[in-house]
């Protein structure tokens, strides 16, 4: 039912923490994997170690101008197009809503929502053009419906996301393709290390039900269910993995 056999996966910000793990995961369940990220020496180290059935690309998802270039590249790796897109690179920019400015709002909404767009549509364009189903997952937040401070542009962005991805999931849902959110609550990575180590950080953990951080690997099932044939049936939908801190 999870088995990802014959797909193949196209994965954006992979040499980050939660994109390595998800190309791992679906490499894993048997899908070919590309491994896009700015700098291709970023992803040598995981697509060498995955072997054959990966392959790194270069692809900035603010760069409207490449993103043809980078699925063209994974397809001919590939051997042709993908089925699977995970929507995951991402960026915060960590100051209170009087000093953020307009260039970090810009510098968010690029990687966040507007790449998610421009890849999303890249994906979905191919797919169509090719009569093939597919799976696009957008790596949401919590905070695309929760709020803490200091993180105007994220939470704008990732509840745009949300918004983004229902739309997708209705227009796309004639030609087989399923589009959908995964939703993390908090998982210690580069992105926000500092803030958990910080006090309010502490404190933030101590209002999650389960009382801990997530783990990349508290993703793998639920990202296995919205890419594989077990999600049949899912399109347009939020899936919140946080511990209860949503509730
Ligand atoms: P991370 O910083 O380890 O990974 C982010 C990746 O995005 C990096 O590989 C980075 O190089 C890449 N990236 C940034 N700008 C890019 C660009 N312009 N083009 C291509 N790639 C770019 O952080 P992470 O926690 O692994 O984040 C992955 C996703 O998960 C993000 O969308 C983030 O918002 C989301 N998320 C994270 C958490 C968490 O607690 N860590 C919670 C909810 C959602």
């Amino acid at each position: 039912l999870f088995s990802l056999d014959g797909r193949r996966a196209f994965i954006t910000g992979a040499s980050g923490v939660l994109g390595a793990h998800f190309a791992r995961v679906l490499h894993g369940a048997g899908a070919q994997v590309a491994l896009a990220a700015r700098r291709m020496d970023a992803v040598a180290a995981l697509a060498a170690d995955l072997g054959p059935r990966a392959a790194a690309v270069t692809l900035d998802v603010t760069d409207a101008a490449h993103v043809a270039a980078a699925f063209d590249a994974a397809e001919t790796a590939l051997g042709g197009p993908c089925d699977i897109l995970i929507n995951n690179a991402g960026i915060a920019v960590t100051k209170s809503f009087l000093q953020q400015e307009a260039a970090d709002w810009d510098a968010v909404m690029a990687v966040n929502l507007r790449g998610c767009f421009l890849v999303g549509q890249e994906a979905a364009r191919r797919l169509v053009a090719a009569k093939q189903p597919g799976a696009i997952v957008n790596i949401a937040s919590v905070l695309g419906e929760r709020v803490i401070p200091g993180v105007a542009g994220y939470t704008a962005a990732k509840a745009g996301l949300l918004q983004l991805t229902r739309q997708m999931a209705v227009e796309l849902a004639r030609y087989g393709i399923r589009v959908n959110a995964l939703a993390p609550g908090y998982v210690a990575t580069d992105i926000n290390r500092d803030y958990f180590a910080s006090e309010p950080g502490q404190a933030m953990i101590r209002r999650v039900p389960q009382r801990r951080l997530g783990s990349p690997e508290d993703l793998t099932g639920p990202l296995l269910l919205l890419a594989s044939a077990a999600g049949a049936h899912m399109t347009g939908a939020t899936l919140t993995v946080d511990g209860g801190h949503s509730v």
